[in-house]
């Protein structure tokens, strides 16, 4: 078993008006095999967590730590958190120009792995992987993201989520802009994920819808940086019923 752990995180960001402070004191603590939503409204903070894990540069971390079993994630590069085992959708560019879909996963791969993947296996895996997110084979010989729809381009990061096998996935509003039919197909690629390699989810979102098919053991209600209340699904569903407004009114 892995353990991601997030301890009273504060990060801040440089803005106009001076130094802005997002996130206000986070814990967090993951493992592989489970899956924990972040739910809040917006401009709670939840995509500047999301961007922290990943090491964005916009965002100064002033306290706090994030660890995988124990090392220190916050003194790792971008390429080193993704060979630790972090799978942080952001990472990764929305259109690389001249590179086929077939060699960005494969060039991806190997410097995740740290060498490059039986070629046998590989192409089968990307195969069977495509199919089940009904993704075109033709997909293979396109160029990365270049004139994906919106559907298309979330397909392909769960292909990645698929293939590259992290031990954690940082899913940040992967459900928005997503039809009914699209939200399942990548549901469903997110729980083979789980299921086949026991991997840990950090499923970020604003709207409950996506839960229907992605079933959190833990939910976390993150308002203005924090997290103002952790339960179980039951508490999605009070979320789906009742809103935010509850927090916001406390806030206030
Ligand atoms: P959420 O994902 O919950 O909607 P965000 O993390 O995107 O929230 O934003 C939290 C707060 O931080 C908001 O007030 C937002 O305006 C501010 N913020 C986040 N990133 C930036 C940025 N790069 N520049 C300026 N403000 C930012
Ligand atoms: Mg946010
Ligand atoms: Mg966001």
């Amino acid at each position: 078993m892995s353990t991601l752990e997030i301890k009273d995180l504060h990060v801040s960001i440089e803005t106009e008006q001076g130094t802005k402070e997002i996130l206000k004191g986070v814990s967090l603590t993951i493992n592989t095999g489970e899956t924990h939503a972040i739910m809040g409204p917006n401009g709670s903070g939840k995509s500047t967590l999301a961007s922290t894990i990943a090491g964005h540069p916009r965002y100064t971390v002033t306290s706090g730590s994030i660890t995988l079993d124990g090392d220190d994630v916050l003194e790792m590069s971008v390429d080193e958190r993704a060979r630790a085992g972090l799978f942080l959708a952001m990472q990764y560019p929305v259109e690389v120009p001249g590179v086929t879909m077939t060699n960005f996963l494969r060039t991806a791969k190997t410097a995740i792995d740290g060498e490059a993947p039986s070629l046998r296996h590989w192409t089968k895996d990307v195969k069977t992987a495509m199919a089940d997110l009904k993704i075109d084979p033709a997909f293979a010989n396109r160029n990365v993201n270049e004139g994906f729809s919106g559907g298309e381009k979330k397909r392909v990061e769960i292909l990645q989520l698929e293939l590259f096998k992290p031990k954690f996935a940082i899913l940040d509003e992967t459900d928005s802009g997503l039809d009914v039919d699209a939200l399942k197909v990548v549901s469903e690629g997110v729980n083979r994920a789980q299921e086949k390699n026991c991997m840990g989810t950090l499923l970020i979102t604003h709207y409950t819808r996506i839960l229907r098919y992605i079933k959190p053991q833990f939910v976390h209600v993150f308002v203005d940086g924090k997290i103002a209340e952790q339960g179980g699904p039951e508490l999605a569903d009070r979320l789906e019923d009742e809103g935010y407004d509850r927090y916001l009114k406390v806030q206030a």
